[in-house]
């Protein structure tokens, strides 16, 4: 269980208590009774045969009945060392059997020990194996430890928190809060403990969150861009297609701060899919070129690298400017072009998938890196880029996938966070509809009204991983039945999917792009960034199979053009609790960072993004969904003493100091690229 030493031992925290003030009758025992406790004695021993060796039985009374108590194992010790005809307090889950109640292996206590024995109201549950168990490695026996270990430090642990922070918040001190976690003397006591043992878990790893990035701010100097020049300025008077939105205008200016410091970038940048970031990535890129720097953009797949090159290199064409794409598939000829403009420095930005990660790829005087999606690529590849210059470029990671405050809190509480939480004017709302498989008639019928329309279908089917060829059929029977309900000549249907060249991918989502096919077939390789302002209808095929994140994802396809869009999530009838409520919350709301809450409640942390490498996977006792009130309140606090004693040198901190020392010494700081 990870426990080797004493400490690890006293804070393996219990995960439930049970109500020990309530004593049984043996007549009153009922058949949902779960855990009892009765006082009563053994009279009799018998050893009954079974398949294999046999049991011990014991029949226990009170003076209202009786009960047989039932060993399977360990009867030569139960026999030698429990009395008969001597009062017992017996404790344990009760089972109706033959007409009967039994409780098999009893926790057993002499009631003149049990009277002496430091005890409580409520009684710890531990977290344990069934192989512990079956050695006897049992709850009691590991709350026996607790109760000596206890006794033998006098109840006295260190103090982790200052004096005034307990004063301030009202906190129990750490021995108050052990004692209390182990053997509460009441409810409130219990909550208090577990208020202050969530705090101080919490604080611990928000000091170094935070202290990690007063490190970076101070210590890792980057490239100053102090001027905005002719390429941003001439850009954004003559060629920028809208106005920006107030949310773009405000991270650029985040943005603009940070490329002006002497410190380098490490942003985040968070939009819903369809906010804008692209634009916000272009003009970044702009100032970068203004202080005579190389920029790179890198998307998570060929489709998204083209798409960017495609859009960047059209909104940029008017400038002075040369910009490149570089995928796995570039022909070696340009890519020999490609490697020598970039380290000449006559190529100002390189647009391309994880192929600019290659050690062959050497800029001349890289300044900006801008990485679309970034959980696609592991941390080990970005170190490769930081490496790559003398001083490291500045970085900034643009997602789609909204990470609710908490998690961002605790996963990226290093990393300087903007939201661009609005979306660009005159969007309708996507509709989005949950229809069964038996519907499908009508949802043909309403496709073929929309196409009638002149607007653009995608239909997407569920591409995972284990049962690829199961998926791959249900795709191409699905594609069949398309053709047959949507026949050429009227009806021009495209698919897409990861088995096919990459070169006919192209070829498909371009005929699709250019308004050539009216239905694009595809799995989830058009999950992120396509951007196909006239198809305004997403049918998702089996949506009850998608998680969250990635209906929301697919949703985002539609809905960027003038027109009304429809999302149609399709789904047999039998439905999970869980997959009932992902339909249904998509069917509810748009807003990503709603959607983001939900699927990390349904989940939990585990399965999100950058969480595996935070620890906050291994938490002892803080829920950083449930206790997100706790959370916000530990990041300040830890914001303000760092802000006023950054290096944790007064005497008033020398036990957060000490504390913090000792949880630290081991760990690699892989953080420090983040
Ligand atoms: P995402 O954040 O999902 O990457 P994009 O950058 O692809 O979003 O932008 C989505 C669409 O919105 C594009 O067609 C883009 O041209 C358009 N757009 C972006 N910003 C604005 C704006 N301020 N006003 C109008 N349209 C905008
Ligand atoms: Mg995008």
């Amino acid at each position: 269980m990870g426990i080797f030493t004493y400490a690890d031992f006293v804070n393996n925290f219990p995960n439930r208590y049970i109500d020990r003030t309530q004593f049984f009758k043996i007549n009153q025992l009922n058949q949902n009774s779960s855990e009892v406790q009765i006082v009563g004695e053994i009279v009799d021993f018998k050893s009954v045969k079974q398949k294999r060796g046999s049991r011990l039985v014991a029949t226990f009374v009170d003076e209202t009945g009786r009960i047989e108590l039932v060993w399977f194992r360990g009867a030569k010790w139960i026999k030698e060392n429990i009395k008969i005809n001597t009062p017992y307090v017996i404790f344990g889950k009760t089972n109706w059997f033959n007409g009967m109640f039994s409780m098999p292996h009893p926790e057993m206590e002499l009631v003149s020990e049990y009277k002496k024995s430091l005890r409580t109201a409520m009684q710890p549950v531990y977290p344990s194996t069934e192989k512990l168990n079956n050695k006897g490695f049992t709850n009691r026996m590991m709350q026996k430890i607790m109760q000596t270990l206890f006794v033998e430090i006098n109840g006295k642990f260190q103090e982790t928190l200052s004096n005034e922070l307990i004063k301030d918040l009202s906190l129990l001190s750490k021995s108050e809060a052990m004692f209390n976690i182990h053997f509460p003397k009441s409810q409130e006591l219990l909550t208090k403990a577990q208020q202050r043992l969530k705090f101080e878990e919490l604080f611990f790893i928000q000091l170094q969150l935070i202290r990690k990035r007063l490190i970076r701010k101070n210590k890792i100097k980057g490239f100053v861009f102090e001027k905005i020049g002719d390429n941003f300025n001439i850009f954004y008077k003559k060629h920028l297609p809208f106005d920006l939105t107030n949310a773009q205008k405000k991270v650029l200016k985040e943005i603009r701060k940070d490329l002006g410091s002497a410190a380098q970038m490490n942003r985040l940048l968070q939009g819903d899919v369809g906010s804008g970031k692209t634009i916000v990535a272009v003009l970044s890129i702009l100032i970068a070129l203004d202080n005579d720097f190389q920029a790179t953009l890198i998307a998570p797949t060929e489709i998204l690298a083209i798409q960017h090159y495609n859009a960047i290199a059209e909104l940029l064409q008017e400038m002075d400017v040369t910009v490149k794409l570089l995928t796995g598939s570039t022909k070696i000829s340009e890519r020999r072009i490609i490697h020598e403009t970039l380290e000449s420095g006559e190529l100002n930005i390189l647009i391309g998938t994880h192929a600019v990660f290659e050690d062959k790829v050497k800029f001349n005087n890289l300044g900006l890196v801008i990485i679309d999606e970034q959980h696609r690529f592991g941390v080990a590849q970005r170190a490769k880029m930081w490496m790559k210059n003398k001083y490291p470029p500045h970085i900034l990671v643009m997602t789609a996938t909204p990470i609710p405050r908490t998690l961002a809190m605790s996963v990226y509480g290093d990393l300087d966070i903007s939201v661009i939480d609005e979306l660009p004017p005159g969007r309708k709302v996507i509709k989005t509809i949950h229809r069964y498989d038996s519907n499908r008639l009508g949802v043909f019928k309403f496709l073929k009204e929309e196409i009638a329309k002149s607007r653009q279908v995608y239909i997407v089917y569920p591409l995972i991983e284990e049962s690829k060829k199961l998926d791959y059929k249900d795709l191409m029977d699905g594609y069949e039945s398309i053709v047959r309900e949507f026949p050429l000549p009227k009806y021009q249907v495209s698919i897409v999917h990861g088995r096919m060249k990459s070169t006919d991918k192209d070829y498909e989502m371009q005929r699709f792009v250019k308004g050539e096919t009216q239905i694009m077939v595809a799995t989830t390789v058009i999950e992120v960034g396509v951007n196909v302002p006239n198809a305004s209808v997403m049918i998702i095929e089996s949506a009850e199979r998608f998680g969250l994140s990635q209906l929301h994802q697919l949703r985002g396809r539609v809905g960027r053009g003038a027109d009304q869009s429809y999302c149609i999530l399709m789904s047999s009838f039998k439905l999970s609790s869980d997959a009932k409520t992902r339909l249904q919350t998509m069917v509810e709301t748009n807003d990503g960072f709603k959607i983001a809450e939900v699927d990390l409640k349904l989940r939990g942390p585990g399965d999100l993004m950058g969480t595996q490498q935070s620890g906050i996977l291994n938490l002892k006792i803080a829920d950083i969904v449930k206790d997100s009130n706790i959370l916000q309140k530990a990041r300040n606090v830890a914001m303000d003493i760092l802000e006023k004693d950054p290096n944790l040198s007064s005497n008033e901190n020398r036990n957060i100091y000490n504390t913090y020392i000792q949880i630290h010494k081991n760990k690699a700081i892989w953080a420090n690229i983040s």
